[in-house]
C-alpha cells in the first residue's frame, strides 16, 4: 500500500494514528535535531518530521530527499506545537518511522509554488511541472467540475451525449480548416471540424431530439491573445424548438453551473436586440455590470460651426460619473488611448460638470453655456460628472466608444470581479458584407434561419434580414451562441445562392445536408458554449489557456512537444506530399 491517506486529509482528530503518505517533497528544512519536509499531492500538503535523536539513520536518509522527490513515508500523526492555521492539515505532523524514495527528481527548472520564479516559456516547456503548482491544478480541477455539472444538467434534461467525427471534409465557409492528408487517398485531405455543426443537425434529422457533446473544435485562425487553435465547445442541439425554448433551456444550464460551482444564484437573464446593443453599447456583447450608455448627440451639436461634429455621421457621448475631477494628464491619457491605432479615433472631446455647477468643455469656443447645459441634461449629468464625446462614421465611432466605455469602466472600478451579469443578445443580422471579398457572408453560419418576416429582403435589402440567432454574453465576454436552423431544402439552397455559391458548389459541399432535408427534417436549433471561455469567465479571468491542461502558446505552438514540426521525407512520400523546400 502506497498510502493510507492523502496529503490533505489528516486532522487533529487523527492524532496517534499510524499512517502512510505518498507525495512530492515541496520543501525541506533541516534544524540539526529535527528535519521537516512538506509533502504535497493534489489534495494538499502535510508536514512530516524526522528526529535525529531517536533515529539517526533515518535522519541521514531524510537529508537526501530533495525538492520534487516522490517519497513514501510511514509514521504516527502527532499534534504540532507550532500550528499553521493557514493549512487545513496545519494542526498535525507525521513523526516518521520509515521513508522510501519512490522516484528521484532533478532540481526543477522553476519553483513549484504559487509564486513561482519561472517565466511563461519555461513553464510551458515543462507544463507537467507547472501543472503541479496548486493554482494551476485548481483551474484544471475547476474545469472538471464545470464539465461535470454541465453533464449533470443536460443528462437530467434528456440530452444524449453523441460523438461526431474529427476527420471530416474541408469547406471554405467560416474560418480556415486544419487539414489532414490521407495516405490511402493520394492527393486528398480530411479536415478537422471547426464545430460539429452539420453533424448535430443530421442527428436531429435522425430523430435524436436532444444532443450534446463536450468536444474539441479546430480553427486555423490568426492567433489572438485568448484564442487557441484547438478549443472545446459544449455543443448542443434540440429538435421541435423555437428560439424561446433554447433560451430557457440553456439559461437553465448556466444558472445551474453558477449555482453548483460558484454558489451564485443568477436571476433571469435580460435580453437585448442586437441593434439596440450596438446603438447603446457599440458592442454585440456588452458588459452590463455598469451603465454608461451611449448618448446620441447629433441634434444637440450640429450646426453650431464646429466642423468636426458637423461633418461626422454620428456624435456620441458617455457620462463618466464622478470623473469631473480628472486632471489634464488623465484626459490626455484617455485621448491617447482612443487615438491608438487599434482604436483609431481622431480625438476626444469632453465636458466637465464641475462640483460648483459650472460647465467646462474642450469646445467652449463653439458652444455657449446654454447649449452645453443641454448636453449635460441629455446625458443625465450631475455636478462632478464628466462627459466624453467621440464622433465619426457610425459603425466605427460605436466601436471606438465601446472601447472607451470599457476603459472608463475599468478606471472607475465599475467592472467588479465578483459581479456576474449575463445578457442574451438576440436577432443578429443574417448576413454581413465583407468588402475585401465583395460579397455577403453568413454572420453566424449558413445554416442559420432568417426571421420569417425578413426573408423577403434577402435580395432587395440583405443587410436588413435578421436571423433567429442569439449570443450569450457574460460581463462583456461572448460565452456562447447559436441559432434556429434552416430545415427546408429550398431555403437552404437559396441561402447558399445568396452567399455566392453556384448550385454545383453548394451540392458538392453541403449536398449531404440538403439531401437529408428531403427525408423529413424536424424544425431544430441549438447553440454552443466555449467551454474554456466559460471556465475563464466563471473565474473572472481573461486567459482561457490556464484552463487547458496542455495549451498552445500565443503563436499556436506546443513548446513542450515542439510542434508543429517537419516530418521526414519517407512520411511525406507516403502521404504523397511534394515539397518545394
Ligand atoms: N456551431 C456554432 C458555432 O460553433 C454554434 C451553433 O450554432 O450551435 O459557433
Amino acid at each position: 500500500m502506497y498510502r493510507s491517506h492523502t496529503c490533505g486529509e489528516l486532522r487533529i482528530t487523527d492524532v496517534n494514528k499510524r499512517v502512510q503518505l505518498s507525495g512530492w517533497v515541496q520543501t525541506s528544512r533541516n534544524f540539526g535535531e529535527l528535519l521537516f519536509l512538506d509533502v504535497r499531492d493534489r489534495y494538499g500538503i502535510t508536514q512530516i518530521v524526522f528526529n535525529n535523536n531517536t533515529n539517526n539513520l533515518l535522519f541521514d536518509r531524510a537529508k537526501r530527499l530533495g525538492r520534487e522527490f516522490v517519497i513514501q513515508a510511514e509514521g504516527t500523526v502527532v499534534e504540532r506545537s507550532n500550528k499553521n492555521p493557514k493549512n487545513p492539515t496545519g494542526d498535525i505532523e507525521i513523526l516518521v518511522s520509515d521513508v522510501r524514495i519512490l522516484s528521484e527528481s532533478k532540481t526543477p527548472p522553476f519553483t513549484i509554488e504559487n509564486e513561482t520564479d519561472g517565466g511563461d516559456d519555461i513553464r510551458m516547456q515543462y507544463r507537467y511541472l507547472d501543472l503541479r503548482r496548486n493554482e494551476v491544478q485548481e483551474k484544471i480541477i475547476f474545469r472538471h467540475k464545470v464539465g461535470h455539472e454541465v453533464r449533470t444538467y443536460l443528462n437530467a434534461n434528456g440530452f444524449l451525449d453523441i460523438e461526431t467525427p474529427f476527420l471530416i471534409k474541408s469547406t471554405p465557409e467560416g474560418a480556415r480548416d486544419f487539414v489532414v492528408p490521407s495516405r490511402m487517398n493520394p492527393g486528398q485531405f480530411y479536415a478537422l471540424p471547426q464545430s460539429p455543426q452539420t453533424f448535430k443537425q443530421l442527428l436531429m434529422v435522425s430523430g435524436f431530439d436532444k444532443y450534446y457533446q463536450i468536444t474539441r473544435c479546430f480553427r486555423d485562425e490568426d492567433l489572438r491573445a485568448d484564442r487557441q487553435p484547438e478549443f472545446t465547445q459544449i455543443d448542443c442541439e434540440m429538435a421541435f424548438v423555437e428560439q424561446e425554448d433554447i433560451l430557457n433551456m440553456f439559461e437553465g444550464l448556466i444558472k445551474h453551473v453558477f449555482k453548483t460551482v460558484k454558489g451564485i444564484e443568477l436571476s433571469d437573464f435580460p435580453r437585448m436586440q442586437y441593434d439596440d446593443a450596438m446603438r447603446i453599447y457599440g458592442s454585440d456583447k456588452p458588459d452590463i455590470r455598469f451603465g454608461m450608455e451611449f448618448i446620441e448627440m447629433n441634434d444637440l451639436v450640429k450646426g453650431k460651426g464646429f466642423g468636426v461634429f458637423d461633418n461626422a455621421e454620428l456624435v456620441i457621448g458617455i457620462n463618466a460619473e464622478n470623473a469631473a475631477e480628472y486632471t489634464r494628464k488623465q484626459l490626455d491619457e484617455l485621448t491617447d488611448f482612443v487615438k491608438r491605432p487599434q482604436i483609431g479615433a481622431t480625438g476626444l472631446i469632453y465636458l466637465r460638470y464641475n462640483n460648483d455647477g459650472t460647465l467646462k468643455s474642450s469646445v467652449d469656443k463653439f458652444y455657449n453655456e446654454d447649449e452645453l447645459k443641454k448636453w449635460a441634461e441629455a446625458a443625465n449629468m450631475k455636478p462632478g460628472d464628466l462627459l466624453l464625446v467621440l464622433c465619426g462614421n457610425t459603425d466605427k465611432v460605436r466601436k471606438q466608444m465601446n472601447e472607451l466605455r470599457l476603459e472608463m469602466g475599468n478606471r472607475l472600478g465599475l467592472r467588479k470581479k465578483d459581479d456576474f451579469k449575463p445578457l442574451w443578445v438576440l436577432d443578429f443580422p443574417l448576413l454581413e458584407f465583407i468588402e475585401e471579398d465583395n460579397r455577403w457572408f453568413a454572420m453566424h453560419h449558413p445554416f442559420t434561419s432568417p426571421k420569417k418576416e425578413d426573408i423577403e429582403f434577402l435580395y432587395t435589402d440583405p443587410a436588413r434580414v435578421r436571423a433567429d440567432a442569439y449570443d450569450l454574453a457574460i460581463n462583456g465576454v461572448e460565452v456562447g451562441g447559436g441559432s434556429i436552423r434552416i430545415y427546408d431544402k429550398a431555403l437552404q439552397a437559396e441561402m447558399f445562392k445568396r452567399l455566392g455559391f453556384t448550385e454545383e458548389e453548394a451540392q458538392k459541399q453541403f449536398g449531404f445536408l440538403m439531401n437529408a432535408f428531403e427525408y423529413g427534417a424536424p424544425p431544430h436549433g441549438g447553440l454552443a458554449f466555449g467551454f474554456d471561455r466559460l471556465c475563464a469567465v466563471l473565474n473572472s479571468v481573461e486567459t482561457i489557456r490556464d484552463f487547458i491542461a496542455f495549451p498552445k502558446n500565443n503563436s499556436g505552438r506546443d513548446v513542450m512537444l515542439d510542434s508543429p514540426s517537419t516530418i521526414d521525407e519517407k512520411q511525406m512520400k507516403e502521404l504523397n506530399i511534394k515539397t518545394t523546400l
